[in-house]
């Protein structure tokens, strides 16, 4: 057997209910699948007795580590700090709630083997979820992807295995406004899809309050794509060409009878705001320059060297 360290991360904020019986699931599936494992929970500032249930697992197993935030500092930021800890050839990334089945990082753990570099649970089906988070999430991805200028995967969250080489340029990734699986989509390795139906929550509410997911669905957007910041110069270049288009016919207008006074203002108003416009996506344009420089992410990324030289 290949001593190969599978390193779990779960995020945890308020789970006291479902802490038990997940960790029961949790370590029932990566026995079965052989490797040696570790399990990293982070606290992420729960008030419930949630670090309690923590140090009680940790106690009776010496393969759970946990992290425990002085506050919520948000889900994002909680798998971050397990990736800075975590020590597996492979690192897993798992919700405490049991909505992403456990049993399956044993097939992800297969198709790793295979080569995958990333394997992302794409979700097919969801469960016990609202008509309203449905269709929100399943719009979100799809304007996500059409802003962003590199394909982040529809409909998949961050329940996934990475490889240590894409764990280790996370380490190398530090902007503070985390969207993760925009992050792994840029490193641009070969990620696969696990097809799952998302179950419902074990115990509990959701976590996520909406204030929560829009702060994430903004991020992911501002953190892939400058097209916001630049969107409205287009529009005044369109304006602009139109106050054009009017000032031809104004003239042409003038010349043969008399165009009224107030079509020359319209057009001069159109014009005024086009040029407006322009002025605003051309610092947008710079703005969205300076945001990529104090993201300080790596310049590019070599997925494999060969050749005889030395390097
Ligand atoms: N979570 C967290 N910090 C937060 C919100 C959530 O660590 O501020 C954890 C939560 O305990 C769970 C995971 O992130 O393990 C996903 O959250 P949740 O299940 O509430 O989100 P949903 O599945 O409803 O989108
Ligand atoms: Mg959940």
């Amino acid at each position: 057997m290949t001593e190969k360290l599978i390193s779990v991360i779960v995020p945890v904020f308020n789970e006291q209910e479902v802490l038990p019986v997940s960790y029961q699931r949790f370590t029932s599936a990566l026995r079965d699948i052989g490797y040696p494992y570790e399990i990293i929970y982070v606290d992420d500032g729960s008030r419930d007795g949630t670090v309690d249930v923590l140090r009680g697992i940790a106690r009776a197993d010496e393969r759970v580590r946990v992290l425990s935030f002085s506050r919520n500092f948000g889900h994002q930021l909680a798998v971050t700090a397990g990736m800075d800890t975590a020590g597996g050839d492979a690192v897993i990334i798992i919700d405490a709630d049991l909505q992403d089945p456990p049993e399956l990082i044993q097939n992800m753990v297969a198709m790793w083997e295979d080569g995958a570099q990333i394997v992302y649970g794409k979700r097919v089906k969801r469960k016990g979820e609202t008509i309203f988070k449905k269709f929100t999430a399943w719009a979100y991805y799809r304007l996500l992807n059409a802003m962003s200028t590199y394909p982040i995967p529809l409909d998949s969250g961050d329940f996934r295995l990475i490889d240590r080489v894409v764990a280790d340029l996370f380490l190398e990734m530090r902007e503070s406004n985390r969207f993760l699986r925009g992050m792994s989509a840029w490193m641009g390795f070969k990620d696969v899809p696990l097809e799952y139906t998302r179950a419902g929550r074990e115990a509990g509410q959701t976590k996520y309050t909406f204030k929560k997911m829009l702060k994430l669905a903004f991020d992911g957007i501002c953190g892939f794509s400058s097209r916001p910041l630049t969107l409205p110069g287009w529009l005044g270049v369109a304006l602009c060409a139109l106050a054009g288009l009017g000032l031809v016919t104004l003239i042409v207008l003038a010349i043969i009878s008399a165009a009224p006074p107030w079509l020359w203002a319209v057009d001069g108003i159109l014009f005024i705001q086009g040029v407006t416009l322009i002025a605003l996506g051309v610092q947008g344009a710079y703005m969205g320059r300076m945001l990529d420089e104090v993201k300080r992410r790596p310049l590019y990324i070599i997925k494999e060297r060969f050749g005889k030289g030395e390097y």
